[in-house]
């Protein structure tokens, strides 16, 4: 009994937060999570009122809300359509904190967390033994889309098709750099972030050389780490604390104007979770993380809105290829961000952008959902796959290199040869083909 009282009064902090919700349950029509399970514990409102019988010693069972607030996707959906504006993801991943702080990581997260992502040199070094051995498990799944499956029966790999570790992570291509300011008179910092580095280091080649085209100072700092939302999506302030601290030191974002990143998942974390995590922080961390935060934007946006794109004519040369868009959660829903990666694809003429159905309907990856609710992130996944295929594109482009590795997932396993591509990849396309650049 003491100790639902001891949680109750760690709980109060979102004591304000959680009245806000008036239960209109208008977060049921867009919970991607709901439309699949029909079950109120996985939609906002109900998560919001387990969350209250806690922190009102309602419920004896922290440990059975704690599963049913943690099947959740942090997809944003319910908040960017609340109509009372309820801060949901800031009330979950708080309350997964609290939690997670009281009832302690299980295991295989504390391995995975406190063993490996909080010490990044040892993540890069095991991420490089994965990337030299990953074919004696695994095989080729599918040419067009790069990915692989399992070569023999495995319960870690299942029957996914993934994207493989790059045989030399970006970091290893471009260990730092710090080029002088340009014709655009503009400096950054390149956050590359972990997906993009181990899984698409040629997304971040072409972040680079698109930004090196536009005459813009480029610095990019040795030792980057994970920007933090593995760890604080599972609750574990501690390494996500770590985190922090290393790229608080590492990127000192007074001498730069912009802080670019070509993953939607970081720039929300840098942009949101930062400074809503650091508030009760040191004045050294709340400052670094303010002036940080003002600063990071996404590339697509950088390009668009802060340089001005290229547009090419090639005076009907070629016969352009179907391309759709898929919006991901963290950079429409929490970032406003849709038109600008559009943006880039139209500026190329290789290239006819046609929109799917619900462009921005979840995906269904959610980051560590996906490697505990495998089935179910693969149920919200197939809604996606068929509004891909009703397009009739050869190729998808999407923002986020999370979404690109559950989309090269799913249309693998459905046996299509579509292309998964980063908008970035296709400015750079163009950039290469147009001006010879490499
Ligand atoms: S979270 Fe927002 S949309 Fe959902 S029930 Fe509460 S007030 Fe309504
Ligand atoms: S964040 Fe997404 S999955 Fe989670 S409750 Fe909100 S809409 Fe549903």
């Amino acid at each position: 009994m003491s100790d639902v009282k001891t949680l109750s009064r760690l709980m109060r902090e979102l004591e304000n937060q959680l009245t806000v919700c008036m239960r209109c349950g208008m977060c049921q029509a867009v919970c991607p999570l709901f439309a699949e399970t029909g079950r109120e514990a996985d939609v906002a409102r109900g998560k919001l009122a387990l969350l209250d019988g806690l922190l009102q010693e309602m419920f004896k069972d922290p440990k059975g809300v704690y599963e049913r607030l943690n099947r959740c996707l942090l997809c944003g959906s319910c908040a960017a359509n609340c109509p009372s504006g309820v801060s949901v993801l800031e009330i979950f991943i708080k309350s997964r904190a609290i939690l997670t702080g009281f009832m302690g990581l299980s295991p295989a997260k504390k391995l995975l967390l406190k063993g490996m992502l909080s010490r990044p040199e040892l993540f890069d070094r095991m991420a490089e033994w994965g990337s030299k051995f990953q074919k004696i498990l695994t095989k080729p799944a599918n040419e067009v889309i790069g990915t692989s499956c399992a070569r023999f029966v495995s319960p870690l790999i299942g029957n996914r098709h993934f994207v493989p570790l790059a045989k030399t992570p970006f970091h290893r291509l471009m260990p730092a750099l710090n080029t002088q300011i340009g014709r655009s008179g503009i400096k950054v910092a390149f956050f590359v972030g972990c997906l993009i580095d181990k899984f698409f280091p040629n997304v971040a080649q072409d972040v680079v050389l698109a930004l090196h085209h536009h005459g813009v100072g480029v610095f990019i700092p040795q030792d980057q780490c994970c920007c933090g939302i593995p760890a604080i999506s599972s609750g574990d302030t501690e390494t996500f604390n770590r985190l922090l601290r290393h790229n608080l030191e590492i990127f000192d974002a007074e001498k730069i104007d912009y802080v670019v990143t070509s993953c939607a998942t970081c720039t929300s974390t840098i942009k949101d979770i930062w400074p809503m995590m650091a508030d009760k922080d040191s004045g050294f961390v709340q400052n670094r993380v303010a002036t940080i935060s003002k600063k990071v934007i996404d590339i697509n946006q950088f390009l668009v809105s802060k340089i001005g794109i290229d547009k090419v004519d090639f005076n009907g040369h070629v016969e352009p290829v179907d391309i759709t868009y898929h919006d991901p959660c963290h950079l429409k829903k929490s970032l406003g961000v849709s038109a600008e990666p559009r943006a880039l694809i139209k500026a190329h003429p290789g290239y006819r952008l046609k929109e799917m159905p619900e462009p921005d309907r979840c995906c269904g990856l959610g980051g560590s959902f996906n490697l505990q609710y495998y089935d179910l992130s693969s149920n919200i996944g197939r809604i996606k796959i068929n509004h891909i295929l009703a397009s009739e594109c050869s190729t998808v482009a999407t923002g986020c290199p999370a979404c690109m590795l559950q989309l090269s997932d799913m249309l693998s396993k459905s046996g299509k040869n579509i292309r998964v591509r980063h908008p970035i990849q296709i400015y750079a396309e163009l950039l290469k083909t147009y001006y010879g650049i490499t």
